[in-house]
């Protein structure tokens, strides 16, 4: 397939996803955080549609499609106003790192139950101390005998309470200081010694954050996911489709909040005619579509390098493609409150809590500055500060 355009089995997915998405919508999933519940139903029958696993291999239950694929289901759902936040780290980044690295065990035990939506996994690397520079993370792995004893804090990970395990980044004892040389352990939620105290977010999604603390936490062989010196290579895999997929987030949410914006504009009447005839609400809204459009083009970019196999070209355009739909989405919810006026602030229009949502994307999962930083080094040959 072509990057520009899509192909008419992905216009069917997207049509076929945005029609599950109207059935639940913003209500279900403004019901489902009201209740502190989690959107279980939604999940559910996503993975038996076969939309979770779409990007995961064939012979482990999945759809054998790539990111692309992944990417069209969170962003029609997101665009519904019930994105599933999960998809970002279970099936994208967990599932395609297992897929690729994994041994034939690990890929039996995990990928089937990822896709049809029976298992979930969370995804860990951020740390107080570390933050954006990943190479400053010291939770440590030590060999002792057969098994291994993980130790470190980790923080804002999401859904630890309803993953089944979270895939932990570290570093072996041998490789503690230096330039990361990362390697990932498959941690189960109830592990001894690994503890979740909840972080109170001021966000109005279903999932919630978590700050970790491992404690000497022993793990089997097989935790661990790869090769212990495969490096940044195999921790990438995973993270280009996190980028991926947060663009997809940042889209689904832009497109939902300037639908509702554009209803209104068509529809409120306080001069002549609708509000939306007037150009200082109407440009915004069209700027606010095309920027949409620009990251979409851009995620689609880089889910088609990812999907080819380019993990280089891949990486530079998935960053790009996430700054992109990160600041696209903050301009189309900031207008799209604002169209509203005084209702884009109430709860029944539901749009205002959209302003805390749509930064996410610009914070995570690498912030809008550092991806600067890369284009600035990687791709213009410019100076490094830090
Ligand atoms: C809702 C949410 C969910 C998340 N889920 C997960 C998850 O599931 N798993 C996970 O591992 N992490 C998760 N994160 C963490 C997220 O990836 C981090 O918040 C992010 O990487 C930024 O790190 P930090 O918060 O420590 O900010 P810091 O690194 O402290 O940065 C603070 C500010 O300084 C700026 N800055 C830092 N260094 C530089 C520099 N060299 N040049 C210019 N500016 C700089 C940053 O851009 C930022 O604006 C989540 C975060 C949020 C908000």
């Amino acid at each position: 397939m072509s990057p520009v355009t899509e192909t008419e089995e992905h216009k069917a997915l997207r049509s076929a996803v945005a029609a599950l998405g109207k059935r639940y919508g913003r209500d279900y999933l403004t019901r489902v955080v009201a209740e502190e519940a989690h959107p279980d139903e939604l999940w559910s029958e996503a993975a038996k549609l076969g939309y979770l696993g779409v990007n995961l291999p064939e012979a482990y239950g999945g759809g054998g499609g790539g990111i692309a694929e992944l990417s069209i289901v969170l962003e029609e759902l997101g665009a519904a106003g019930c994105p599933l936040l999960m998809m970002v780290v279970s099936p994208a980044i967990c599932g395609t790192v297992i897929a690729r690295f994994g041994t034939e065990s690990q890929k039996r035990q995990w990928l089937p139950g990822l896709a049809d939506g029976t298992r979930t996994m969370a995804f860990g690397i951020t740390e107080p101390d570390a933050g954006s520079n990943s190479h400053r993370i010291t939770t440590t792995a030590r060999r002792d005998g057969d098994t291994w004893l993980l130790t470190g804090r980790k923080v804002f990970i999401s859904g630890v309470d309803i993953a089944d395990a979270t895939l932990i980044v570290g570093r072996t004892e041998d490789a503690r200081t230096g330039s990361l040389k990362p390697c990932l352990f498959i941690v189960p939620r109830d592990a001894d010694g690994f503890e979740r105290r909840r972080i109170d977010m001021e966000l109005h999604g279903a999932e919630k954050q978590f700050e970790l603390t491992l404690d000497d936490v022993r793990l089997p062989a097989e935790a661990l996911v790869g090769d212990e010196d495969a490096g940044l290579l195999q921790l990438f895999a995973g993270l280009n489709p996190e980028r991926v997929m947060t663009a997809a987030f940042a889209i689904g949410m832009g497109r939902y909040a300037l639908n509702r914006a554009v209803e209104y504009a068509r529809e409120r009447t306080v001069w002549k005619a609708p509000i939306g005839a007037h150009q200082a609400v109407a440009h915004p809204l069209a700027q606010a579509h095309i920027e949409l459009e620009l990251a979409r083009l851009m995620m689609q970019k880089a889910a088609f390098l990812y999907d080819s196999g380019d993990d280089v070209a891949a990486g530079e355009a998935a960053n790009m493609a996430k700054y992109a739909a990160g600041e696209a989405c903050v301009k189309a919810v900031d207008q799209a409150v604002h169209t509203l006026g005084g209702n884009g602030l109430t709860r029944e229009f539901g749009l205002a809590s959209l302003i805390t949502a749509s930064r996410v994307a610009r914070i995570a999962p690498v912030s809008r500055e550092m991806i600067l930083n890369y284009v600035s080094h990687q791709t213009l040959g410019l100076p490094k500060s830090y």
